[in-house]
């Protein structure tokens, strides 16, 4: 059988190289090939970005990725397995992909990459949401890349995109939709990898806004949700008490009622009661 790229099929590549799925490293893999390029679009125009993708295994969405223009692909892979499957997709696009043999976490491979930056991948459940944590917040946060687009647990993509009064809305959807428009595009049932997971996926695209929804100091502004959604059950005079004494004057100042909950703050409003901490 042939395709796009003249590489074998991926169920011929994992079995060639013994890639059995290891569930300690979060290993569901996509082996259909139109779908890894319906994903590599949903990313947007690839052909004048550089590509970092985390977690290739395979090499499924490699693939996709690079049939679908990216000027360069930075694929980061802790598995040492998957280092010949990728060595052979590196041959068929001489100079466009450059493997790193390691630990997501332990490394800040956008470093090494040219402005645009697209950031695309299926990751892997354990570590998905620690990464988008980083990246969206300093140093790795815009205008360091121009686009997340990202597979996580379907439960997780609704958090993200979330609206205030739901009660999936917290820190993940202040953070992300303070930095940039996250829009849920594409969602996957379990039989769409392989081993099949037990929960539903979501593709989430982070578009990358220039300079934040609103104004707000970073560190505050988390400070003040992590605190609220936290105790998400209190009153926000309750469970922001011990962010400073004087806290219902803020609320009161920044529009709050201080008798609201956490999830009743709209982004606007948090972004304000942060100004408020902050100028005193
Ligand atoms: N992108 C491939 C696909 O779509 O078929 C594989 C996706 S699989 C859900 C997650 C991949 O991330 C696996 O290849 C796994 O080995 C890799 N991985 C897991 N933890 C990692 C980490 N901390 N750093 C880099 N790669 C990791």
């Amino acid at each position: 059988m042939t395709t796009f790229d003249g590489l074998p099929p991926l169920r011929d590549v994992i079995q060639t190289h013994g890639l059995v799925a290891k569930k300690s490293l979060g290993q569901n893999f996509l082996l259909d090939l139109n779908l890894t390029s319906k994903i590599a679009r949903l990313a947007g125009d690839l052909t004048k970005c550089d590509v970092l993708e985390v977690g290739p295994g395979p090499g499924g969405l490699t693939r996709g990725l690079l049939a679908e223009g990216a000027r360069k692909v930075l694929a980061v892979e802790k598995d040492s397995r998957a280092m010949g499957p990728l060595s052979e997709i590196s041959d068929v696009y001489p100079g466009r992909l450059e493997v790193i043999n390691a630990d997501a976490l332990d490394i800040n491979p956008l470093e090494q990459l040219t402005a645009p930056v697209r950031i695309v991948s299926n990751l892997p459940y354990n570590v998905g949401t620690e990464l988008l944590i980083r990246w969206l917040t300093p140093p790795t946060w815009p205008p360091y890349w121009a686009s997340l687009t990202l597979m996580f647990q379907r439960e997780v993509a609704n958090r993200i995109v979330a609206k205030p009064g739901n009660k999936t809305y917290g820190r993940l959807a202040i953070l992300s939709q303070w930095r940039t428009t996250p829009r849920l595009v594409l969602e996957l049932p379990p039989e769409a990898f392989s081993p099949p997971p037990k929960v539903h996926s979501a593709v989430v695209h982070f578009e990358a806004l220039e300079k934040p929804r609103f104004e707000a100091d970073a560190k505050v502004l988390e400070r003040i949700v992590a605190a609220g959604f936290n105790q998400r059950r209190k009153m926000l005079r309750a469970s922001l008490k011990g962010v400073k004494p004087e806290i219902e004057d803020d609320l009161r100042a920044a529009g709050i009622k201080p008798t609201d909950r956490a999830e009743q703050v709209s982004l606007e409003g948090w972004c304000a009661l942060a100004r408020e901490i902050a100028k005193t």
